[in-house]
């Protein structure tokens, strides 16, 4: 009660937001008249001079009210619409970096260009997010104009676009995108080998369109770039074969949820065999995190042989694994399951193991967007999601009025006992709004439901249209049309979103095709007649109540179903919405059915009838509260997940970064140098160990593999004074020498750039294998049968542990490849090449295979890399004499992984 009248008094702590803007808003108001006297170059330079203002150390919030301003008269004359004073409201929040919530049709593309303007006088480029590219395109192209005006330029972004383009669409003032674009080009960029090939310049302040979708509802799927794995099938058939040893008391299994758990026996007799068959190091626990790739495949490899059947769960067809649906009985040709779950199957019946698809890259919309310094957001419904974008995007959500008050009338819930009913309830209604004028919008919330529905229209005679949010240009226009007199459309939520239902139609539409029905008519006279028809249309669907949006089922979240309803009522229009429900839906089986069948019964209703009540939508927007809720707790916690490994991505990207970004690394890799000798001397001449102690022998050895050094390390132990810091200085300089030869004999430039690419490459595939650990990890936490134990805390300790591994074999890796070059022969050079060139395609096959999970409305495209000509002839790892003449201690050129002096150079 005092809460009410408090904010009754005080006003709400959003009313209090609104109000601060109004001064300003009325200062840009004051400086219209100003900027409605310079002439359209006088705009331009006055963009000019407010970037040397911003250059010299003006704030962007001091400048806002004239950019604004500028924005407002560019718009006025580009386009011929003034800014409402909500709109320069909107954006105002948005640049502060805020969601401005406004209701559909109040004109949000618009809006976003004044924050887009103000901030882009920094010089480091605005980018527009929009959830498909057909808006990304359509509002580039409009928006273009005013900033066209403005003396500023304007980007779009899209798939498949060729690099030098999409290069200069970033680097333009303010560029246009999809989140899903973005999210590639990013992880694209990371995978690039030169500075000058990355796409994205920046990531400073991003307005996200629809921000709900893409922040809320697309959060749960990660981006992902794949391509495929080194083959592993030695890997699988061992551990297959190991699987069959395994007696009961090894492992428990969990049928419903198809997990395995093995028993500490279970542990202790894999450790013996493991490490009897070589692949597990002596030593070594099956609970370090080094284990983690073999415990997964153990876990798979058992998992394959209890919980899948032949003949019922797959059968062997040609020697191939083909799943069976379980509920269906029919063969999935092509479907496989996930990691490397298929490929243990496959060795459990013996067939040939194809190869998996890795992760390679991949990064969730979160985690993308917490990239901007700056984030801001537009949309219809944000409201009830205010406290996630709060937590997780630290964004603030201002309900902003609108222009004119909203006249439509949203009525309360129908309950119907049976979907029967409901749906014939339905049908009923569509056809008195249709016979009286009145345009209909009827939501469902599958494509399914949509076609039954449709079924049922027909069947009754009545005239729609069905979309189902697959082709977005086309059903951009379709929806523009909802609102013609009479008109029925049926559609799933998502369908043309972005695009305004206008009232009688859209007038621009209905001139085009009435000029083309009547080629030789004069368009002028043409346009003239269709505006004074449109405006009786407009009336009538007005004097008809306006659009009616007719929901058939709640939605999970209070917030689509606000959406849906939102699409009528715009600009002030008359409209109305109602929602029709059923017991049988999802969302009242969940929740109260049963209390509320109770509730019908006692009234007695008869067939046919509904129950209308505030009561019933309070207690389902209670139940709508709580899926919201737990939805958003499992989005939290994938994040948390993710977090670990984002932090660790950004490491790696940045010192990606570092590396293209500098000219000479010696440094950078003679400190790494020192650190693998530092931990060689802690290997083999422990601290606080006596001289008689150390391991020379085996230093000795190490020092030849790691450090590419043969020096009589072996006799230091006898000599008077010889301590760990001698042997580390004597190691250093040795090593320091080595490559300082290296250095004479190659060149300085040579050296530097060689230097680069083995820390790119080395970084790159230390970091993929990491990934795909990762994923191992994530599923070995989760079968681990530690009680107690917190598997995101057990996730985040061996992550970090394995994270320390990757760096410091990554330190190993680089120093024994640098201690390893040499000047090469001819031949060698042309070898080295091919290799490259092979890897090259290996990875622009990948960047094209990137499987987005985008799938689901967006279609999922696979675009397979074509054939590749080879590029470089004579170089065949089968045939030794077009080697040439490898060094005694590099890598046999037949791959075998042996050094040629004990390979192919072997001296007989
Ligand atoms: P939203 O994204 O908020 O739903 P849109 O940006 O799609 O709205 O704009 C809806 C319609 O409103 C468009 O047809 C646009 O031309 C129109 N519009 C936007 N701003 C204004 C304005 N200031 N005056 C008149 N019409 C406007
Ligand atoms: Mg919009």
């Amino acid at each position: 009660m005092l809460g009410k009248l408090a904010r009754k008094v005080f006003g709400t702590p959003n009313d209090r937001k609104i109000k601060a803007t109004r001064p300003v808003v009325a200062q840009i108001n004051a400086l219209e008249d100003e900027f409605e006297k310079l002439d359209d170059a006088g705009l331009i330079a006055k963009t000019e001079e407010f970037k040397k203002r911003v250059a010299d150390g003006e704030s962007l919030d001091k400048l806002l009210p004239e950019a604004f301003a500028n924005c407002r008269e560019a718009a006025k004359r580009a386009l011929g619409l003034r800014a409402y004073d909500v709109q320069l409201m909107g954006g105002i929040f948005l640049h502060q970096g805020n969601i401005s919530e406004m209701k559909t049709g109040e004109g949000k593309t618009l809006m976003a260009t004044f924050a887009a303007y103000l901030n882009a006088l920094t010089g480091r480029g605005v980018h527009v997010v929009t959830v498909n590219d057909y808006l990304a395109k359509r509002d580039a192209e409009w928006m273009s104009n005013v900033y066209g005006a403005l003396g500023l330029t304007t980007g779009v972004v899209y798939p498949r676009q060729p690099d030098d383009e999409k290069k200069q669409a970033y680097d333009a003032d303010i560029t246009y995108a999809t989140n899903n674009e973005l999210g590639f080009d990013y992880l694209r960029d990371n995978m690039k080998s030169e500075l000058k090939q990355m796409s994205q310049r920046d990531h400073y302040f991003a307005i996200v369109d629809e921000v709900d979708s893409i922040l809320v509802d697309e959060a749960r799927t990660p981006l992902i770039i794949s391509g495929p794995a080194d083959d592993r099938s030695d890997l699988y058939v061992s551990i297959d074969k190991l699987i069959p040893d395994l007696s009961p008391e090894h492992y428990s299994v969990d049928e419903k949820t198809r997990n395995v758990t093995f028993t500490d026996e279970g542990n202790d007799f894999l450790e013996e065999h493991l490490q009897a068959r070589g692949l597990l190091p002596e030593g070594q626990s099956l609970y370090d995190p080094e284990s983690t790739t073999i415990v997964h495949h153990v876990n798979q490899g058992l998992r394959a042989h209890v919980l899948f059947t032949k003949d019922k769960d797959y059968i062997v067809r040609d020697g191939e694994v083909v799943l069976i649906d379980e509920f269906t009985g029919r063969m999935m040709a092509g479907r496989r399951l996930s990691e490397g779950l298929h490929q243990a199957i496959e060795a459990k019946e013996g067939c040939n193991i194809q190869p998996e698809n890795v992760t390679l890259a991949s990064v969730t919309f979160q985690n993308y967007f917490r990239l901007y310094e700056k984030l801001g957001g537009m949309t219809g419904t944000a409201a009830t999601e205010a406290e996630e974008f709060a937590e997780i995007y630290g964004l603030g959500v201002v309900e902003v009025p609108t222009n004119r008050p909203v006249a439509r009338i949203d009525e309360d819930d129908k309950v119907y006992r049976t979907g029967k009913e409901k749906f014939e309830a339905i049908v009923e209604e569509v056809k008195q709004a249709h016979e009286k004028g009145q345009p209909v919008l009827v939501g469902t919330t599958s494509i399914e439901k949509s076609e039954m529905l449709s079924q049922m229209l027909k069947a009754a005679d009545l005239p729609h249209n069905v979309l189902n949010a697959r082709q977005h240009e086309q059903e951009a226009q379709i929806v523009a049309d909802a609102g013609k007199l009479g008109g029925v459309t049926i559609a799933t939520n998502m369908a043309g979103r972005g695009t305004d239902i206008k009232l009688g139609g859209n007038v621009e539409f209905k001139i085009m095709e009435a000029i083309a029905a009547d080629p030789e008519g004069d368009p002028e006279a043409i346009r003239a007649r269709i505006e004074e028809e449109h405006t009786a249309d407009e009336q009538a669907v007005k004097d008809a109540g306006g659009l009616f949006v007719l929901a058939t089922e709640r939605h999970e979240s209070r917030r689509i179903d606000n959406q849906l309803r939102g699409r009528s009522g715009r600009q002030g229009d008359p409209g109305k919405s109602s929602f029709f429900l059923s017991l049988e839906d999802d969302l009242m089986r969940i929740f109260g059915s049963e209390r509320l069948d109770k509730v019908l019964s006692s009234l007695g209703m008869k067939e046919g009838e509904a129950i209308i009540h505030p009561w019933v939508n309070k207690s389902l927007e209670r139940a709508q509260a709580k899926v919201e809720g737990r939805n958003f707790d499992i989005r939290k916690q994938l994040l948390k997940f993710d977090d670990v490994m984002n932090d660790q991505r950004k490491v790696i990207f940045s010192q990606r970064r570092e590396i293209m970004e500098s000219e000479d690394l010696s440094e950078i890799t003679q400190d790494m140098r020192h650190e693998v000798i530092d931990e060689l001397v802690d290997i083999y001449a422990p601290d606080k160990s006596y001289a008689e102690q150390w391991d020379m022998e085996g230093l000795y050895g190490a020092t030849i593999e790691k450090l590419g050094l043969d020096i009589p390390v072996m006799g230091w132990a006898d000599e008077d004074g010889v301590d760990q810091d001698v042997i580390r200085e004597r190691l250093e300089e040795a090593s320091d020498k080595l490559m300082a030869d290296k250095e004479e004999a190659f060149g300085s430039d040579t050296m530097r750039q060689i230097e680069k690419q083995f820390l790119l490459q080395t970084i790159d595939g230390k970091w993929r294998e990491h990934l795909l650990t990762l994923e191992h990890l994530r599923s070995v936490v989760g079968f681990r049968g530690y009680a107690q134990r917190d598997p995101l805390n057990e996730y985040k300790t061996e992550a970090f542990q394995l994270f320390e591994n990757l760096l410091e074999s990554l330190r190993e890796q680089v120093t024994t490849q640098l201690a390893q070059v040499r000047p090469m022969t001819e031949e060698e050079q042309r070898a080295m090449m091919a290799e490259m060139m092979q890897q090259q395609q290996a990875q622009q096959a990948a960047l094209q295979q990137q499987a987005a999970q985008q799938a689901g409305a967006e279609g999922a495209e696979t675009a397979l890399a074509g054939d590749f000509e080879p590029l470089i002839e004579g170089f065949d790892e089968n045939d030794p004499s077009t080697w040439g003449n490898p060094g005694r201690n590099d890598a046999c050129p037949c791959g075998s992984g042996k050094k040629f002096k004990h390979c192919h150079g072997r001296l007989a």
